[in-house]
């Protein structure tokens, strides 16, 4: 007899912190691992921001903060969405937490009745599904192809759309595919969602800062502006500003949501720490330039791991238009030999195949609800990931 729940139980640990923990102590072990599987972006957190957290220290501001936040990171937060998005909200309308993870999941806890349905265009960040399951919700996955470049169509939306329908959950620039959706796309979407106005939509703009090739990811608030009254936006500085340990996260939306999240929080976390919502506040009021260069230098890594996946015979995917992760599909090795004699039955068994044989951790497309592909991050610096793609190359050629 277990002490865990149904709903608990129901759920699993998110598949890459298990690869990535496990990568990590390969490592330790002495394995020449390439860990390419956890969405951590290389560069240390800018100096300007540490240094905004050591004095933070040494001002004392050490004690309790609002729930929403300290006044003035949700002012900054406020300015962010007026300069970069073109969007006003009050103060009272932003709230930040621990991280954009746990906003997420408060947002569906504060909405979602027992079978609610959500729908989530797959693939997906691993987390949405589970985060659905433990509000009581449905997770309504609908999936996209490469052909249609893994974004969600008008067409795929309405035919998912029931009265059940809570909320619809885009992700642009998208982990795991990198997929980012223009203004015509989001469009639309946007007419379809304007005929049913019992949608919401949560708009996840994590990665809004990487998009490459000069595209700019545009939040869909932006481009319709009649959905502001029902669309939540949820940003960070984890991904753009290399501040994933600091765990600071916001989201923008209706008093009445926000209010819900405070809540949550109130009774849950408190909110994130003072130190790091110091550090947020030098992030989001400060120089582009770190962004900038991030960017830049995502775009050469990007390049390097494209052009040396595009040599392995059996893969195939679409160039990841933002984020840091490309999706790679290997039907053409389903049912392949490896030199040990096991078959290649599925993604699991490939991206397993991968760390023994060549020890490069990826994670397999079945953790983001697509299969048979895998994930694999290209935040590492442009050599390694060149090390990386011809490793892959071996293995590939190893299967018979
Ligand atoms: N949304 C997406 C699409 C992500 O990839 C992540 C992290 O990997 C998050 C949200 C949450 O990020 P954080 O909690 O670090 O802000």
């Amino acid at each position: 007899m277990t002490i865990i729940n149904q709903r608990v139980r129901s759920i699993r640990q998110s598949a890459t912190d298990v690869v990535s923990q496990l990568a990590k102590q390969l490592v330790a072990e002495g394995h020449p691992v390439i860990n390419l599987s956890i969405g951590e972006p290389e560069p240390d957190t800018p100096e300007h921001v540490k240094q905004a957290a050591i004095a933070a220290i040494q001002a004392g501001e050490t004690k309790y903060t609002a729930v929403a936040g300290t006044a003035e990171l949700r002012r900054a937060v406020v300015a962010k969405f007026a300069r970069e998005n073109d969007l006003e909200f009050s103060i009272e309308q932003v709230t930040v937490g621990c991280g954009g993870k746990p906003l997420i999941f408060y947002a569906l806890q504060a909405t979602l009745e027992q079978d609610d349905e959500v729908i989530i265009p797959a693939p997906y960040w691993v987390s949405y599904p589970d985060m659905v399951n433990l509000a009581g919700g449905r997770a309504v996955v609908v999936p996209t192809t490469s052909h249609n470049g893994y974004k969600l169509s008008p067409e795929a939306l309405e035919a998912s759309i029931t009265p059940r329908t809570r909320w619809l959950i885009l992700n642009s620039p998208n982990n795991p595919t990198g997929a980012t959706y223009s203004t015509q796309e989001l469009r639309a979407l946007g007419d379809v969602l304007e005929r049913h106005p019992h949608v919401w939509v949560l708009s996840d703009e994590l990665y809004e800062h990487l998009a490459f090739d000069g595209k700019c990811a545009t939040s869909i608030v932006t481009v319709v502006p009649s959905l502001r009254e029902r669309t939540l936006i949820l940003n960070g500085v984890s991904k753009a500003y290399a501040m994933t340990g600091w765990r600071v996260g916001y989201v923008a939306g209706p008093t009445e949501l926000i209010n819900a999240i405070n809540a949550l929080q109130s009774q849950t976390i408190t909110h994130t720490s003072s130190i790091s919502q110091a550090a947020a506040i030098a992030a989001l009021n400060g120089p582009r330039d770190f962004v900038d260069q991030h960017r830049d230098s995502l775009q050469k890594r990007r390049d390097a791991l494209v052009t040396g996946l595009k040599e392995v015979e059996g893969l195939s995917f679409i160039t990841p238009e933002g984020a840091f992760y490309a999706f790679v599909a290997i039907d053409g090795l389903i049912g392949k030999t490896a030199p040990d004699g096991t078959q290649i039955q599925s993604d699991a068994d490939f991206a397993a195949y991968l760390l023994k044989q060549v020890n490069v951790a990826v994670i397999p497309g079945e953790a983001f609800g697509c299969s048979p592909c895998f994930r694999i991050c290209f935040a590492a610096p442009p050599e390694v990931i060149s090390e990386a793609t011809q490793r892959i190359k071996v293995a590939c050629q190893q299967l018979q």
